[in-house]
Parts: C-alpha cells; sequence; structure tokens
C-alpha cells in the first residue's frame, strides 16, 4: 500500500518532498478543530504539553527514538535505556515540571535477552534516580524489511507535575532578556562528529566525550528552581542555535550571541576553534536547558546554579524582532550560523 493511503489531505504532487521534521508537523498535525469539555493546554511547539486538570498542571511530553537513528546500532543497552528516559525527563526539566511517570512502548524485531536486560536495567536506574516510575506501556514486532530484520524502536512518553508558580514554554521571551545555557554543550558531538569522521578528536579525550554522548545528565532539579526567574526555556537537543531559533520563533523576538562567553569544557577547550563552534553551535544531544530571563533576576539564577552544583552561563541578549541572529565574537565578526539536526531536512 502507498504512503499516500495513510496521508489524507496530504498532496501528490509531489510537495511533500520538500517538507522538513518541523514543516510537517505543522502542516499535518495542528489540529484547527474546536473541541468542548477538555483540559485547557498550551499549544503545540513547546517541549512539553501543560494540561490544567483542575488544581493540577500536568507536563507531559513524548519522544521516539531508534537504534541506527538515535543510537549507534552497537550501542551499550545499559546506556540506550539511561538516555531513552533522560531525553524525556530532558523536556519535563524545559517545562520546569517534576517527573511522577512514565509509559515506555517497545517495538522488538526479535527477543534479544542480553539486550533487554541491559536495556531495562539502563532505564530504571534511570528512573530510580529521577523519582519517575514505569506505570504501563505496549510491546510489539517490527516488521521485517525484504526478509531483513527491521529496527528496534521505543517510545517513552513521561508525565510531570507543575506545583503552584509558572510553568516554562518556548515563548516569553522579551528584548533586554540575558540568554543562559546550563553546563557545557557540544561535548556530546565531540565524540559523534568523531564517530563520523566529520573530524578528529585526541583519543584521550574520547571517553568524556562519550560519556557525555551516552549519559547525559536531564536538568530536572535546575528547570523547577529557574521557572520562577525564566521567560522562555527550551532543552538543546538538535543543537544550541537551531533550538535558541525555536524560543526567537515562538517569542518573536531576535538575539545576539556572544561567542567568547560560551560554555567550554576543559577538554572541548583543547578542540581546534571551527570544531569547537561545530560542536557548541550545531551539534545537538546535549540535553542542556536554554533559557532566557530579565537582567533583574541575574543573581537568583546565579545562586540557583551555585546551590544546585549545575553551572548556568550568560551567552547573549534577547533583541526585538526584525534583527538578523548573529553570533558576534570579541572582535565584532559575525560567525556562521549553522543549521542544526532536522529530520527529513
Ligand atoms: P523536542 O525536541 O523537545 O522533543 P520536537 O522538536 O520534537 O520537541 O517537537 C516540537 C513540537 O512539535 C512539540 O511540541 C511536539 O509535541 C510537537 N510534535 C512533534 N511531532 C508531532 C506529531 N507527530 N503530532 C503532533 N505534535 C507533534
Ligand atoms: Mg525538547
Amino acid at each position: 500500500m502507498s504512503d499516500d493511503c495513510h496521508s489524507p489531505g496530504r498532496s501528490t504532487s509531489g510537495q511533500s518532498q520538500s517538507l522538513d521534521e518541523f514543516g510537517l508537523i505543522q502542516r499535518f498535525f495542528v489540529d484547527q478543530n474546536s473541541y468542548s469539555n477538555v483540559w485547557p493546554f498550551q499549544g503545540i511547539g513547546d517541549d512539553c504539553a501543560i494540561l490544567e486538570l483542575g488544581c493540577t498542571r500536568l507536563a507531559v511530553t513524548t519522544d521516539m527514538m531508534a537504534l541506527g537513528t538515535h543510537f549507534l546500532e552497537d550501542a551499550d543497552p545499559f546506556t540506550v535505556g539511561q538516555k531513552a528516559l533522560a531525553v524525556n525527563l530532558s523536556d519535563l526539566a524545559a517545562s520546569g515540571a517534576t517527573p511522577k511517570a512514565f509509559f515506555l512502548s517497545l517495538s522488538l524485531p526479535a527477543v534479544d535477552v542480553a539486550w533487554l536486560d541491559g536495556f531495562s536495567k539502563g532505564l530504571l536506574k534511570e528512573a530510580a534516580t529521577y523519582n519517575c516510575p514505569l506505570r504501563g506501556g505496549d510491546t510489539t514486532k517490527t516488521a521485517s524489511v525484504d526478509g531483513k530484520p527491521g529496527k528496534t524502536c521505543f517510545s517513552i512518553c513521561a508525565i510531570g507535575e507543575i506545583s503552584s508558580g509558572p510553568a516554562m514554554t518556548r515563548a516569553g521571551a522579551r528584548a533586554g532578556d540575558d540568554i543562559w545555557v546550563s553546563g557545557t554543550p557540544g561535548d556530546a558531538f565531540a565524540c559523534l562528529g568523531e564517530i563520523w569522521k566529520e573530524f578528529t578528536v585526541p583519543s584521550r579525550l574520547l571517553p568524556y566525550f562519550k560519556a557525555r554522548m551516552e549519559t547525559p545528565t536531564p536538568r530536572v532539579h535546575l528547570g523547577t528552581q529557574i521557572r520562577h526567574y525564566a521567560s522562555a526555556c527550551c532543552d538543546i537537543s538538535d543543537g544550541l542555535v537551531g533550538d535558541l531559533k525555536h524560543i526567537l520563533e515562538r517569542s518573536n523576538v531576535s538575539a545576539v550571541l556572544f561567542w567568547e562567553d560560551f560554555p567550554r569544557s576543559e577538554q572541548m577547550s583543547l578542540l581546534p576553534e571551527l570544531v569547537q563552534q561545530r560542536c557548541i553551535l550545531a551539534g545537538g544531544d546535549d540535553y542542556e536547558l536554554l533559557f532566557t530571563a530579565p537582567r533583574s533576576v541575574r543573581d537568583s539564577i546565579e545562586e540557583i546554579g551555585k546551590s544546585g552544583g549545575v553551572k548556568v552561563t550568560r551567552i547573549g541578549e534577547i533583541l526585538p524582532s526584525g534583527i538578523p541572529l548573529r553570533i558576534l565574537t570579541k572582535e565584532e565578526q559575525s560567525l556562521p550560523v549553522m543549521n542544526s539536526f532536522n529530520h527529513f531536512a
């Protein structure tokens, strides 16, 4: 059966070939119907949907992952399990939610006991670390393709609670706000870029970068603290500049970033300047929080970072809309605004 049978409303003119990940969501899945008697909701386009259930607000996110697309085929199943949950917890963190439960859907080509043993142990270790129990899911067999086994895919839906006070979304950044980032973005891509042979990394530095790629730290505690101060927030999954663009679009503003102010791990600072730019600006898989906040709360944010043991760094400023996004060096030179990862780009 052709794909078109499953795609009501899709043009048969071949136009669909030019739709990227965000274009296709916008075109096919932004629902214009009106509904009555449903939970009030903040629109599609944020890291989580925020649903209001009486006095309670729930943040809900789901991320689908496949071996071979989001993970190397031969990745250690323990870290695959850990990261599968971590990336969802990172979306909850970007809303400022406290994790409460998750659901796991698995599609397996075959029952590989050793793989499942590692995956489940990693997954449940992450669940225990962040106090987010598994509450259900679904399991199915991946169909084979041309006689070859299909891919292992899994989808996690994580739910968090937002107690009284604001939730964070990607909308809300205002001209004059500072732009902040947690941790040291770029480290994960320093490993992936080396694997893809985009550049080489000295072998003594690889174990650090590999650990950052395989076991990202969802900034759950930081998210719950900064939500009282931040004007907008997202987590960095596809690359810092690309994810910043989501905040800029949703908030209808622009920005300037100051390259020398970006935080760098000791290991990153040993790589050539151009490799640093590629990894930090457009690498992705960081799962750090990128957020904006008024200047008046600088001290509070510094204090939250210090008390939680998470580095937080100011890297730029929000500007009014209509000005192009720029990344400036201290010599006032503009760096290229590199594209980030986009499925179907
Ligand atoms: P993230 O990187 O934080 O997981 P994405 O960039 O994948 O977020 O998604 C952007 C927004 O689009 C989110 O609000 C997400 O819920 C929404 N979205 C993604 N895919 C679909 C889909 N198939 N149907 C409806 N909404 C979607
Ligand atoms: Mg996200």
